[in-house]
């Protein structure tokens, strides 16, 4: 091995995909893929999820929803969030992803390409429920509503769902978040049919607010085994992935790891503990390409050192790593460069 290894696990992923299920049901789960897929390899993550029986996957954005469609077919419903050009809503239309909608403007451009293209579009009407980050402000949500029927009723649109995202920081602003989503929901309500996807919640409230879930859950962490920061480990969930590298070097103070700052690790992670096979080492330095780690008896080159990773020693999670540096184990999973080779092992 002469570059560090993001070593897969798709039998992980899949044992965490169901434990994510079982806990949510009825809620059907969203498996969110933003950031390739958390760091892991998009193609790797759906084609896992396809076996594990995942139905609905959420892209932030059309280009990388496009490219679920390519590996799973033309059954699987693929929701993509952020608002985009022309250009991509035509691509996104032909390729039939589910459109989040945050703003009347962009409605109305789904709207006009559909005209043009003479097809139908899916579309998830976005309440703003207080975070502010893209969302249809509550005194413009009746019109809203009225423009989207008005085109559903012209064979233009398909209202499939109503959606917002909460901050999951404070359980009583989520509960404000619910009454106004809620509230949306039952507006929608009265000019025709309640949509079948409802949805709020990302990993931490489907989690632990079942009360705050929708019909359908968009998680993304949770299912790659990413706990949440300072949160609590959670059951049947582990890191689908580990990070892996080797001794290049052995010296009298110890070894020298073919990892640093420009495969993605942080250098302020120095001081973290790492897995050898010699027990937990202390992480001495990072540099670019290579790092210090202390040494053990017998130490080798070609020993593996384990950065994260599920039942190794040393730190077990890139959230623990994260925790560190006051930061989440998204962050350490997506920075992580193409210099780290995805590898699947299971
Ligand atoms: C990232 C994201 C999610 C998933 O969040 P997790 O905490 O990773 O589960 C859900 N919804 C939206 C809008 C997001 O941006």
């Amino acid at each position: 091995m002469t570059r560090p290894e993001l070593r897969l696990s798709s039998r992980v992923l899949h044992a965490n995909i169901d434990a994510v299920r079982a806990r949510i049901d009825p809620s059907t789960l969203m498996l969110v893929l933003k950031d390739d897929a958390y760091g892991h390899g998009l193609s790797w993550a759906v084609e896992s999820a396809l076996e594990a029986g995942v139905e609905w996957f959420g892209s932030y954005d059309i280009r990388s929803a496009l490219a679920v469609r390519r590996v799973a077919g033309g059954d699987a419903r693929i929701f993509a969030w952020v608002t985009s050009t022309d250009l991509e809503i035509d691509d996104a239309l032909l390729q039939k992803i589910d459109l989040g909608v945050g703003t009347i403007d962009y409605l109305r451009r789904i709207i006009a390409r559909a005209e043009a293209l003479g097809t139908s579009a899916r579309v998830h009407l976005k309440i703003d429920t207080g975070l502010h980050r893209n969302g249809i402000l509550p005194d413009d949500w009746s019109a809203a509503v009225a423009e989207a029927r008005r085109a559903e009723r012209a064979g233009l649109l398909a209202l499939e769902g109503v959606w917002s995202h909460i901050a999951e920081a404070s359980d009583a602003d989520d509960d404000d978040a619910q009454e106004s989503f809620l509230e949306a929901v039952r507006i929608v309500g009265e000019s025709g049919p309640i949509p079948a996807a409802l949805h709020l919640t990302a990993s931490a409230a489907s989690w632990w607010r079942p009360e705050l879930r929708g019909t359908l859950s968009r998680i993304g962490a949770f299912c790659y085994g990413i706990r949440s920061a300072e949160g609590p480990e959670l059951d049947g969930i582990v890191p689908a992935a580990a990070l892996v590298t080797t001794v290049i070097d052995v010296g009298e103070g110890g070894v020298t790891i073919g990892i640093g700052s420009f495969d993605g690790l942080p250098s302020t992670l120095a001081g973290a503990l790492v897995g050898t096979p010699g027990g937990a080492r202390t992480l001495t330095s990072i540099g670019h390409t290579d790092s210090h780690v202390e040494g053990w008896p017998g130490a080798r080159l070609g020993d593996e050192v384990v950065l994260f990773g599920a039942g190794e020693c040393g730190e077990t999670s890139a959230t623990t790593l994260a925790e560190r540096i006051d930061t989440v184990g998204e962050e350490i999973l997506t920075r992580l460069t193409p210099r780290v080779r995805r590898v699947v092992v299971d």
